[in-house]
């Protein structure tokens, strides 16, 4: 009688497909178990009419990016200009932020930290600190930058 079931060479073992995180399928609706945003039909909303079903739990893919502080976009503010202002270039910063978070619920300011005689802020997406860029440029004059950099985005504003 043969127990022992026979290992198979290592080049015949059957080959596991696994798709990343961002490509699986997620069941809707769901609600993000940290910040309660709900997912249905593709789409993040904080708030959807009419969900009738049991709202399963998940993390979303904003809050997985906070929890693991990986942001892929960054504003860095420095200058004498700015830390004259930065009370009213904050409040501005989040201003904006606030308000599209309201609408992408999914770009978010991560985190603001302070590097040198300036600030840098981590985001969630490639587009809110270019948005925000462009807003205290137009709002302070002074001189903005932006950098690709493979997936990430680095935005920059400087004034004197
Ligand atoms: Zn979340």
């Amino acid at each position: 009688m043969e127990n022992q079931k026979p290992s198979l060479p290592q080049d015949q073992h059957p080959r596991v497909w696994r798709l990343p995180t961002e490509a699986k399928k997620l069941r809707s609706p769901s609600r993000c178990k940290q910040c309660g945003v709900l997912y249905q039909d593709g789409r993040w909303s904080w708030h959807i009419h009419g969900i009738t079903e049991p709202v399963l739990s998940t993390l979303c893919p904003a809050c997985q990016l906070v929890n693991k502080h990986q942001a892929t976009g960054f504003l860095t503010l420095n200058g004498d200009y700015f830390l004259a202002h930065q009370n009213e270039i904050l409040s501005l910063i989040h201003h904006i932020a606030n308000y599209e978070c309201e609408q992408h619920p999914l770009n978010r300011l991560i985190a603001i930290d302070k590097r040198g005689n300036g600030i840098r802020i981590r985001f969630t997406d490639r587009h809110l600190p270019k948005q925000i860029g462009h807003a205290i440029e137009q709002a302070h004059a002074g001189e903005l930058r932006i950098n690709y950099d493979g997936t990430l985005c680095r935005v920059s504003w400087q004034r004197n």
